[in-house]
């Protein structure tokens, strides 16, 4: 019985090892997006709000402003919102 107890509580506590891990790295990752968006290399999708390589080549020219996209879906929804005149500004 005090085995199966320990064998429960070694299985648990190599979950939360590995749970904490997975989290630290995730972080890592997020703040190393961040620095490429802070140092120009990286720009966010207006759709979507994923980060993209601001040499992306599907972007749209928008007065001063080129916005860049994920995909070819989400180029098309900006536009579909822009023509539709929902977007601010
Ligand atoms: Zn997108």
């Amino acid at each position: 019985m005090l085995k199966l107890v320990i064998f429960v509580a070694a299985g648990f506590l190599l979950y939360k090892l590995l749970m904490g891990d997975k989290k630290k790295k995730m972080e890592k990752s997020r703040q190393e997006t961040e620095d490429q968006v802070e140092a120009g290399d990286m720009v966010q999708d207006p759709i979507c709000g994923t980060y993209v390589s601001s040499d992306s080549r599907i972007r749209v020219k928008d007065g001063k402003q080129v916005h860049r996209f994920c995909s070819f879906e989400c180029r098309d929804a900006y536009l579909e919102r822009k023509k539709s005149g929902s977007e601010p500004s």
